[in-house]
């Protein structure tokens, strides 16, 4: 059995890793399905603090993954399939066949940007297509972008890149936006923001490697035609990663974990939760890190009470 198992490792579960392994717990980290998580899908990160000119996404993954190893982290290929949280130890099915046992349990599975599934898009992530404005957005300084999407975030989305960007097309599939009025009016009143509603994307459009464009339908007319652009915001919503939860943790209408505030601990009594996949707010690496820190901290915690629980009864028993 297992004293603390980590699930993901993106910048929440490696630095949850660093921490445990320094303190000498022996964390075990299963990888998931895209190991490193979403910064293995972007570039140049430039504003994780400590990298004056940037770091490369996977780099910064690699690094820190190192530094969990070299603490005495394990990491094994894997992803977990179903738990059972019901009691202690929690029972984990890994790739469908194994079960291990484990005293506490971080998750940080993080949420996947939702995609449009359409020719040129997968493939083109981290060269001109991009899911984070916050991330990319600098590389864009008096380029033309669209962001996908009618919601809150694509208006953010928007707003952020109109920092750097010449112009900033919004490109929804319906006529009615889905965003709060107040995002709305604020994107609206934005000179630099155009509007290409009723517009169902169909294909990136590629040219040598390079983003020139997105192939939109006219849901009305059904015409055909190519708004041309130099990058390519996706900005659709988000899914967190908890299926595999099976509901067994209390969730937002959204399916994101709930923690207790400024805590990373959930309804169950050993299961902690950091990074996306309980952040639908802001969803930076260095939150992700902040919050794995924490999420260490609480694990550390509980396994000290239980111990001393473990060792206060055995006390009692030998004075009985
Ligand atoms: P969302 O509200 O679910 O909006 C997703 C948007 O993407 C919708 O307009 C949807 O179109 C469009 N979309 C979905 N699938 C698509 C597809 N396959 N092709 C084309 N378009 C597609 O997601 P969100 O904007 O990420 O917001 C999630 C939650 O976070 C919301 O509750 C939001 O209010 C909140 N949030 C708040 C703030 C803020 O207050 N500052 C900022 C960001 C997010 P339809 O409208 O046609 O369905």
């Amino acid at each position: 059995m297992y004293k603390v198992i980590i699930l993901g490792s993106g910048p929440a579960g490696l630095t949850a890793a660093i921490y445990l392994a320094r303190a000498n717990l022996n964390p075990i980290i299963f990888e998931g399905k895209q190991s490193g998580g979403q910064l293995t899908m972007t570039t140049d990160v430039e504003n994780f603090p400590g990298f004056v000119n940037g770091i490369s996404g996977p780099v910064l993954i690699e690094n820190m993954r190192k530094q969990a190893e070299r603490f005495g982290a394990k990491f094994k290929r894997g992803w977990v399939s179903s738990v059972d949280l019901s009691e202690r130890p929690f029972k984990l099915v890994i790739n469908e066949k194994e079960t291990i046992e484990t005293e506490s349990l971080i998750i940080s599975t993080g949420a996947s940007a939702k995609l449009l599934n359409i020719p040129g898009e997968f493939e083109n992530i981290g060269r001109g297509i991009s899911t984070c404005a916050t991330c990319d957005g600098s590389f864009y300084t008096n380029k033309k972008v669209i962001v996908v999407g009618g919601g809150d975030s694509a208006m953010e989305e928007a707003l952020f890149l109109t920092k750097y960007a010449s112009e900033v097309i919004i490109v929804h599939r319906r006529n009615e936006l889905r965003a709060s009025k107040i995002m709305q009016q604020r994107a609206k009143e934005n000179n630099k923001i155009k509007w290409s509603l009723n517009k169902k994307p169909i294909e990136m459009v590629i040219d040598n490697g390079n983003v020139i464009g997105l192939k939109v339908m006219d849901l009305e007319t059904k015409k055909e035609s190519i708004i041309e652009s130099d990058g390519i915001f996706i900005s659709i919503g988000h899914t967190p990663n908890t299926t595999f939860l099976n509901n067994q943790l209390t969730t937002d209408g959204n399916g994101y974990i709930l923690v207790k505030p400024g805590s990373s601990k959930t309804n169950v009594d050993g299961v902690f939760a950091c990074g996306d996949v309980q952040d639908s707010k802001y969803r930076q690496a260095i939150t992700a890190a902040g919050t794995g820190c924490m999420a260490a901290l609480d694990v550390e915690q509980f396994i000290d009470d239980i111990n001393y629980k473990k060792v206060t009864l055995s006390i009692n028993n030998n004075i009985l």
